[in-house]
This record gives structure tokens, sequence and C-alpha cells, in this order.
């Protein structure tokens, strides 16, 4: 091997022993996992918003932004159910650029494991305890999982990783929704085999442990777009899109048929502002079919305090420096609007 082994890092165990969950933050969340189960099997007809910034990329916006989210919660909780995203680790087209903050703490700084480890832990659970959300991330890393997973009431299986045998054996073990993308080159039949293995039970080694999983029910599809083999990005939100969808579900076997629409990514070609007219194209196709309105859950929206992007050192508070975010005052009327048209 030619990789150095700099040195041993703390276990899970022992990372939550440094920063253990609160009891009121273990019932929150406990309470949050209810509601959102609700909406996956359909026992709640609510919408479920998956909203946040594309990564995150400092404690003090994203917790500012969190709290932002709370109070909006409280004006739509008729009708909407939100998991705010706290994506700690990015996964990179080519491996180049900034891999979240699991890697980089500091965005300007190296690389710091261990320090990483800690900040994702301490992030999540300052969300919980100041805001009551428990959080989505991304599954980017299945083994690290278990640093997080009294905190997370959410999970996706992001595009690169959806084909991944590890990613979707471990999705098989956990007891919160699992949301699987398409793959970026956008073949359904990659997302659904991912499902099939993630809600079935299965033996593998897990962090050094001979494990059995016991199946996921909840695990269920996200539609993100997809970029075609001339590179051309394609959308795949549309009414024909959801159909197909349902025609897949329906002869698949499998439980809790559900979908959660990512606006942004290849659905948008990341022009972020028009995650507002596709968030209300999939309520309207929802009016439409009633196989499509049982099938759709809900969104994942990117969005964050400013509007758009910047580098990685662009120093603005709130602004993405990963994919372009929509800003807040946006988020919030569409969340509003979105409240207002969920029937
Ligand atoms: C994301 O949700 O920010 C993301 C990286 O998504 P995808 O896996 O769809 O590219
Ligand atoms: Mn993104």
């Amino acid at each position: 091997m030619n990789m150095i082994f700099k040195r041993k890092l703390l276990i899970p165990k022992e990372i939550k022993e440094m920063y253990p969950i609160s009891e009121e933050g273990a019932l929150a969340k406990k309470k949050n996992d209810g509601e959102i189960r609700a909406v996956i099997t359909g026992e709640s007809r609510k919408l479920l918003l998956v909203i946040g910034p594309c990564s995150a990329d400092r404690e003090d916006a994203v917790v500012e932004y969190i709290s932002r989210l709370r109070g909006l919660q409280e004006r739509v909780a008729d009708k909407i159910v939100i998991v705010p995203r706290i994506y700690t680790n990015k996964p990179r087209t080519t491996g180049a650029g900034y891999k979240g903050m699991l890697h980089q703490p500091n965005p300007q700084a190296q690389s710091d494991m261990l320090k990483g480890l800690i900040s994702i832990r301490k992030l999540h659970m300052r969300a919980l305890n100041e805001t009551g959300f428990s959080c989505a991330d991304e599954m980017l890393y299945p083994e690290n999982h278990r640093f997080l997973d009294d905190l997370l009431s959410y999970v996706a299986v992001g595009a690169r990783s959806v084909e991944d045998q590890q990613h979707r054996l471990t999705a098989s073990g956990l007891d919160i929704p699992v949301g699987m993308k398409n793959p970026t080159g956008g073949d359904l039949s990659v997302m659904m085999n991912a499902l099939r293995a993630a809600q079935g039970s299965h033996t593998f080694i897990y962090r050094n442990w001979e494990v059995e999983s016991q199946g996921n029910p909840l695990a269920h599809a996200i539609l993100r777009g997809y970029v075609d083999s001339h590179g051309i990005t394609h959308p795949n939100y549309h009414y024909e899109d959801l159909s197909r969808l349902c025609e897949l579900y329906a002869g698949s076997g499998l439980q809790n048929p559900a979908v959660i629409v990512d606006t942004n990514h290849c659905n948008s070609g990341k022009q972020y502002g028009e995650q507002v007219r596709i968030a209300k194209e999939v309520l309207h196709s929802t009016r439409h079919s009633t196989d499509i309105h049982a099938l759709v859950k809900g969104m994942m929206i990117e969005s964050y305090l400013e509007d758009g992007c910047q580098k990685p050192d662009g120093g603005v508070y709130g602004k993405s420096i990963t994919d372009p975010c929509l800003g807040w005052e946006k988020t919030e009327r569409l969340v509003l609007d979105l409240a207002e048209l969920w029937v």
C-alpha cells in the first residue's frame, strides 16, 4: 500500500461519550422520526421538505439558517414537515475540491479528520439542542454513520454512491428513512435495485463486526435529474418521469412507494432559482394523478442564507461554497407557497 497511516482515530463510542446526546435531544429526535416515518408510509399526508445548504461549511451560519427554519416550521406545521440538511461530507466528481466539514472543519485549512469527526457531531448536536431538529446528512462513508446515528432523522445515498454494495447493505440496517438517488447517468433500474437491496435483510461486515441487518422498509427514491452520454443535463421531475416511477414501483413489490424530488442538481441544471418553479410543477403534477399524488412525499431543496454560491475562500457568511442555493427570502416565500398549494 502507498498510504501513510498517520494516526488512529477515536471510535464512535468514544466520541459519543465525549459529546453525548441530551435526554431532551433524544426525545425530540424520537418525535421527529415518528413524523417523518408517517410521511414516508403514507399515514401522514404532510409534505416532507429536506432543505438546507448543499454543504454545511461553517457552524455559525448553518445554526442561524436552521434556527430560521424552526420559525418557518411553526408557521406551516399543519402542512409541512421540515428536515434540515446538514451535509457534512461532500462527494466530488473528480475528487478535487472541498470535501466537507468532516475533512476540513475550516474550509481554508488543511484536512484534519479528528477535528472533522468532532465538528460534525457538535454541529448536528447543536442543531438538535437549539432548534429541536434532528437533521439529514448524506451517508457518503457508510462506516461513519455510527458517529451520528443517534442524531440523524434522514439519510441520503448520493447519485455517485447508489450502485455501491456497502452503501446499500448499510442502508438496509438503518431505522430511519434513507433516500436513494438515481445515479448521475439517470438509469432508474440502478435506483430501484438499490431500494430492493436496502429493503432486504443482509449479513455483512460493518466496522469490523459480522452484522445482520433487518431490512429498511423506509428506503425510498430521490429523483435528481441526470447527465447523458454527451454530457448534457436532463431533468426527471416532470409528470411523465413521475408516472414512469409509479409504474416501476407498481411492479417491484417494494414497501412504502415514495419519492422525494430533488429540485436542484441536474433537475435545475444548478440554476438554483428554478427550484421555485420545479417544486411548484411537482405539486401541479400531483393534482393530475392520484398515483403521483400518493407517490410524491416531498422535495429536497438546496437553500441557505444567501442566494447562489461562491468560491470556498469567498468569505460571504451564509453563501454556499459548493452548489448554488436559494437564499432565505426566496426560501421562506417558497415554503409558505408550498404549504398553501399542498392539498
Ligand atoms: C447533494 O445533495 O448535494 C448531492 C451531492 O447530490 P447528488 O448525489 O445528487 O449529486
Ligand atoms: Mn448539492
